[in-house]
């Protein structure tokens, strides 16, 4: 098929890899000029890892990132809050921290295409039942049998499958940026500090990327969103000693900060289309689900979306069927995620205080209770399928894990 991907983030890029290795015709459009990751780093789940593993990046990947064994977190007074290690659900299993530039660039260099990506190409309108796409210039593209839209939370084809059932910006955000991992005593662990749900501090070991080793940590700082474009009125140094009041033991990577400019802003969406696919055009990645990143889930969802989408289409001649069935497969994954992340965010960015002592209380407790414990652990994973169900990893790639 001759398939046109709106987007080249991570949704896209393994969509545009994944269609043209089974032999479809593919056109991507990204609106920035130049093809780059935006944002620190983050956390790859199995599920992410098990589709690099299918796409062969597997090793690739692993020569980056850092293995992240254990989720810490504690509150301001230093107390453990939260604990979950990924061997309580399964010893072979484990995070990957990455650098965005690292899975940007491995997912693009295994696409030839990449160099014919339009560059600088806004689409801003799906036409003539989804054969054609018209770009912010006014020119069109086209015919195509398939559009797949992958331009992210903030997307604005997202209605182009219909209006959406819930499309509204988390009222928090964040500041982010990599900084180099030097002595950090916790290599192996995300790690997070809290003053109720007020402020959240953490910290993530992401290993170096291709063409420079440096391991570097990726930092998060949590704002209300009304905060983030005047964090830095009161001063840079001001900013630093609020962080180090929180955590001292970290001041030594928050000092390091130089300028306000490292500090990337992020906000993020939630967001529930109307359905994932409707005639020629369907969605994928963030524009399909787009959720705060309290579980971590977004990246591994956006490339699991992509091997998804291929196996619908192998699996049906046509088109109807194949979309009906990706969404059907993704959407039972991604509901319950969706659910909690929009129940959680507030334990962690807010100004609950009563919630965050709760949540205090109960977590530590809640990770160590047989039941509670699976469970937490699975949506951890991103091995959580509906309310009760698994999502099975392949054994050949956990056996692989173990290697
Ligand atoms: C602070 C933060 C931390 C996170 N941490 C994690 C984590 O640890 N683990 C995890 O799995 N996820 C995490 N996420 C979520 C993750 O970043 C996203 O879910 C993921 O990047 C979504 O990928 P995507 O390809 O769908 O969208 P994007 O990466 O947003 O890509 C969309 C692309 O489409 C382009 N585009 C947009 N509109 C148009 C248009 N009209 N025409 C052409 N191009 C267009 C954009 O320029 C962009 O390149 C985090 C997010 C944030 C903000």
């Amino acid at each position: 098929m001759k398939i046109a991907i709106v987007g080249y983030g991570t949704g896209g890029q393994a969509a545009a890899l994944a269609l043209s290795r089974d032999g479809h015709a593919v056109e991507v459009f990204e609106q920035a000029e130049q093809l780059r990751p935006i944002g620190a780093g983050f956390l790859l789940q199995p599920t992410g890892l098990a589709v690099l593993w299918e796409l062969g990046l597997l090793d690739q990947a692993l020569a980056q990132g850092r293995r992240i064994h254990r989720l810490h977190g504690e509150n301001a007074a230093g107390r453990c809050v939260m604990d979950m290690r990924y061997e309580g659900l399964d010893a072979r299993l484990f995070g990957l921290g990455m650098q965005r530039s690292s899975l940007f660039e491995i997912l693009r260099d295994a696409w030839e295409g990449h160099a014919d990506v339009h560059t600088g190409t806004r689409i801003v309108a799906i036409e003539d039942e989804g054969r054609r796409l018209r770009d912010a210039a006014g020119a069109t593209h086209g015919p195509f049998d398939l559009v797949v839209v992958a331009d992210g939370a903030a997307s604005k084809l997202r209605a182009a499958v219909g209006e959406p059932r819930l499309d509204r910006p988390y009222p928090w955000g964040a500041l982010w940026c990599l900084l180099p991992e030097g002595q950090w005593p916790w290599p192996g662990e995300l790690r997070q500090r809290y003053r109720q749900a007020r402020q959240m501090a953490g910290f993530l070991p992401v290993g170096g990327r291709p063409g420079d080793p440096t391991p570097m940590l990726s930092f998060f700082w949590s704002l209300p969103a009304a905060e983030l474009g005047q964090w830095d009125v009161e001063g840079l140094p001001a900013w630093q000693a609020r962080v180090s009041a929180l955590w001292p033991q970290c001041a030594p990577w928050v000092q390091g900060i130089t300028e306000a400019g490292q500090l990337a802003r992020a906000v993020y969406r939630d967001a529930i289309p109307a359905a994932w696919s409707r005639g020629r055009v369907a969605l994928l990645g963030d524009a399909a689900h787009a959720m705060s990143p309290q579980l971590g889930q977004g990246v591994n969802m956006a490339l699991m979306d992509a091997l998804a989408l291929r196996d619908a289409l192998r699996a049906h001649d046509d088109l109807g069927l194949a979309l009906a069935d990706y969404g059907r497969g993704r959407r039972a994954h991604v509901a319950v995620y969706q659910f909690w992340s929009r129940w959680l965010t507030p334990l962690f960015q807010s100004r609950l205080d009563a919630v965050a002592g709760l949540r205090d209380l109960t977590f530590l407790p809640l990770g160590t209770m047989p039941g509670g414990r699976g469970q937490m652990l699975r949506v951890l994973t991103g091995t959580q399928r509906g309310w009760f169900g698994r999502l099975a990893l392949p054994p050949a790639f956990l056996t692989r894990l173990q290697g």
